[in-house]
């Protein structure tokens, strides 16, 4: 059967798609062959000066490649199969014509499960497209048309969505390729002043540095910019979206809902292992489907925590609003193991066991 009218559009676009990928792929072979050809190995006399920086180039390099490869070829991960609806609860969905009797249905399924934010309206957020209700941080990306994990943005730069799956490889890329770029910019200072009071020999090579200092410098500024919103993004806990506009939770929005104290955020995206934290293997904390949130603790049928007070007005809003399954259980699986919240083997085990940790977590906060 010959490919319809859409098919060859979206074949075109996906080839298209990887044309800013390509772009960087060129600039950064140009770069080793400009820097480690033209700068270091024509350009340089000194021999222990050029092993130096050859030795600490490759490094970098390496890392660089590694990270950027990691977010541009991990596959973001979708919703578990817990959130799809089934069969019945779909034919259910379908039969139904009015929204509040087809939300009524998306509630009762959305009780068993850990989701705790809202659309504006109050409603449970569901993907029509993906026919799942979304899990919280959740967000169907048109580009990839799924709905992605914890979903930050659609990166074009990577040609991948950058999401649960792969936030940490990202901000790893961020942070080596401006580690990259700082580097050729220090190191090639001198010689690019050199180029300037005509102190370099007159081959092709003083092109290479001039356009090593220029393009190494401006990469510089926007990288640096773009890592240290990401830094603030990690510390607060929040994607770009959920920085755009802050989720909403059944008492309101709240933008530091996710937020649990500098460090455990930042434990939640590099994991508990300091030896992981600069390598870009998959180290992060939770499945990605359910998020402790320091909003939502109470649970009617817990009893109290043994923990400190927490603040009055969110206890009163949950406990009247929250009949589903205690939150405690995926807070404290997040932060104790990184098993999904799904596997209910040892569930009231590890309910017991993380029963300080979230809300002693939140006091902190508060
Ligand atoms: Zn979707
Ligand atoms: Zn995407």
């Amino acid at each position: 059967m010959a490919p319809s009218g859409t098919q060859i559009k979206r074949g075109c676009q996906r080839v298209l798609y990887w044309i800013p990928v390509l772009f960087i792929a060129v600039i950064v072979a140009w770069s080793y062959y400009a820097y480690v050809l033209q700068l270091c190995i024509e350009s340089i006399d000194d021999t222990g000066e050029k092993v130096v920086y050859l030795l600490v180039y490759h490094v970098v390099f390496i890392m660089f490649v590694w990270a950027y490869w990691q977010t541009i070829f991990t596959q973001p991960l979708n919703p578990l199969k817990e959130f799809q609806l089934s069969y019945s609860d779909k034919e259910l969905l379908e039969r139904e014509d009015r929204g509040e009797s087809q939300q009524e249905i998306l509630r009762r399924i959305a009780k068993d499960l850990p989701i705790y934010t809202r659309t504006n309206s109050g409603a449970i957020r569901f993907c029509d497209r993906c026919q799942l209700l979304k899990p919280d941080r959740c967000h169907h990306c048109s580009v990839c048309d799924k709905c992605i994990l914890k979903m930050d943005h659609h990166c074009p730069w990577v040609n991948n969505c950058v999401g649960f799956s792969n936030y940490k490889y990202f901000m790893l890329f961020l942070l080596y390729s401006l580690l990259y770029c700082l580097f050729i910019t220090a190191t090639d200072l001198k010689y690019f002043i050199k180029f300037w009071l005509n102190g370099l020999p007159d081959t092709q090579a003083k092109f290479h540095i001039l356009f090593l200092f220029f393009s190494a410098s401006m990469f510089s500024v926007s990288l640096a910019s773009l890592f240290i919103y990401h830094c603030w993004l990690v510390c607060k806990n929040r994607s770009t979206l959920e920085a755009v506009r802050a989720p909403v939770f059944r008492h309101g929005t709240d933008k530091s809902g996710f937020s649990l104290g500098c460090s455990k955020n930042f434990r939640q995206v590099f994991g508990d292992e300091v030896k992981y934290w600069p390598v870009p293997v998959f180290s992060s904390l939770g499945d990605g489907c359910s998020y402790p949130t320091c909003l939502v603790n109470l649970d009617p049928e817990q009893p109290p925590s043994p923990v400190g007070p927490i603040p009055a007005t969110k206890i009163a809003a949950e406990a009247r609003q929250f009949p589903s399954k205690p939150l405690r259980e995926s807070q404290s699986r997040l932060l104790t193991t990184t098993l999904s919240w799904s596997d209910s083997e040892g569930a009231a085990d590890k309910d017991k066991k993380g029963a300080s940790n979230p809300i002693m977590t939140i006091e902190h906060e508060a």
